[in-house]
C-alpha cells in the first residue's frame, strides 16, 4: 500500500480487495485544483483502514478528498466511494462517473437485483442446469453487492469531455467492454494513460455479460464492443498505461497485439470443441474450462458468449433460439 508518485502530483496507491483480481490501483491526483481520487476499492474495514494509511503517507486524509472519478461501475472500482464523498469535509465531495454509470451507481442495490436477475435467465438460455444457475448467481453475484453502496449523486461525464487532473488537462474517454460505461483517462503531453480494467498486463479483461442500456431490451455484445474500444487505444500515443491491477503497462500496443492473439486462438478452440454439433454455450464453456467454481461459471459463459457474438458476426456459426434456450452450431 505504498504510495508510487508516476508524475509529479500523481500517485498510485495499492489497496487489497477480497476478489481473484487481487488489490486494485487507485490514483490520487493533487497539485492545483481539487484533491481527487480515481476509482477507491470494495466497502470493506480493511479497504479503508489501508486507503487511509496511504493517504497519511502523503500527508493527507480521506476528509480532504474533493472529487472522486470511477472509472467504471464494479464494486472493487466504485465500493468506498459513497463513504468517501460522506467523510469528506466541507459538504462532501463529488463523485463523478460517465454517464452510462450513472444509474448503476445511483441504484446500486436495485440495480444488483435486476443484474441477479439477468445474469440467472441467461445463464439458463446459456444451458446452464437452473440450480446450478441460481447457485452461481447467489454465489458469484448475489453476496458480492455488499461491497459497495449507492451513491447518492453522480457528477456525468460524457466522451471527449476535458478533466483538469494533477495540474495537467486529461481526455475522458468511452471505453465499453468490460463494463458498458467504462472509461480511461487520457493525457497527451505526458502520454499517459489511466486505463483501469480497459488494459491489464497480468488478466485478459474478461467481457463481461451486462444488462440491456435502460430502454433496451438487447444486452450489449460486450466482446464486441471491447476489441472495438481496444482499437480506439492503441491509436493512442501512450508511453505508460496506469491499470486498475497490477504493474504499469509500458507496450500498450504489444499487449493489445496480445489480447487480439488471445481471443482468436480461444475462438479458433471453441470453433474445434463445437465440431459439427448443435451445443449450448454452457457445453462449450465445459469443454474451455473444467472443474469451474461458480464464479468461474459466470466469468467462463461471459467470454464464450462474448466469443459467440463475434462468430456468429463473421458467419462462421449459427444461432438458434428454441424455448428459452440458445443452441449454436457451426455454418
Ligand atoms: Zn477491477
Amino acid at each position: 500500500m505504498t504510495i508510487l508518485e508516476l508524475i509529479p502530483n500523481l500517485y498510485c496507491l495499492s489497496l487489497p480487495t477480497p476478489f481473484p483480481c487481487g488489490p486494485i490501483n487507485v490514483y490520487l491526483a493533487a497539485g492545483a485544483g481539487p484533491l481527487t481520487l480515481v476509482d477507491t476499492g470494495p466497502l470493506t474495514s480493511w479497504t479503508w483502514a489501508a486507503l487511509e494509511h496511504a493517504l497519511a503517507e502523503h500527508g493527507t486524509t480521506v476528509a480532504d478528498i474533493q472529487r472522486v472519478i470511477v472509472t467504471h461501475a464494479h464494486i472493487d472500482h466504485f465500493g468506498l466511494a459513497a463513504r468517501i464523498a460522506r467523510t469528506a469535509k466541507g459538504g462532501g465531495a463529488e463523485v463523478f462517473a460517465l454517464n452510462s454509470s450513472r444509474p448503476r451507481l445511483e441504484a446500486h442495490v436495485t440495480e444488483w437485483q435486476q443484474r441477479a436477475d439477468f445474469y440467472g435467465a441467461t445463464l439458463r438460455r446459456g444451458g446452464v442446469p437452473a440450480e446450478m444457475a441460481e447457485g452461481t448467481v447467489g454465489l458469484a453475484v448475489g453476496d458480492l453487492a455488499r461491497y459497495a453502496e449507492a451513491v447518492p449523486a453522480v457528477t456525468p461525464l460524457v466522451d471527449g469531455e476535458g478533466l483538469r487532473l494533477a495540474g495537467r488537462d486529461w481526455l475522458v474517454l468511452h471505453t465499453p467492454g468490460h463494463a458498458i460505461g467504462h472509461m480511461c483517462l487520457y493525457q497527451p503531453e505526458a502520454r499517459l494513460l489511466l486505463s483501469g480494467d480497459h488494459l491489464i498486463q497480468h488478466i485478459s479483461s474478461n467481457p463481461v455479460i451486462d444488462l440491456p442500456a435502460p430502454g433496451e431490451t438487447e444486452r450489449p455484445r460486450s466482446l464486441v464492443l471491447y476489441l472495438q474500444s481496444l482499437r480506439r487505444v492503441a491509436d493512442l500515443d501512450v508511453s505508460v498505461a496506469l491499470p486498475g491491477h497490477g504493474e504499469p503497462i509500458t507496450d500498450h500496443r504489444a499487449l493489445i497485439a496480445q489480447r487480439f492473439q488471445h481471443h482468436e486462438a480461444r475462438m479458433d478452440r471453441m470453433l474445434t470443441a463445437m465440431d459439427s454439433r448443435s451445443c449450448t454455450a454452457y457445453e462449450i464453456t465445459q469443454a474451455m474450462f473444467p472443474n469451474p467454481s461458480p464464479l468461474d461459471v459466470f466469468l467462463g459463459l461471459s467470454e464464450v458468449i462474448g466469443h459467440l457474438d463475434i462468430l456468429v458476426d463473421r458467419g462462421l456459426v449459427v444461432e438458434e433460439d428454441e424455448d428459452n434456450l440458445t443452441r449454436y452450431r457451426r455454418a
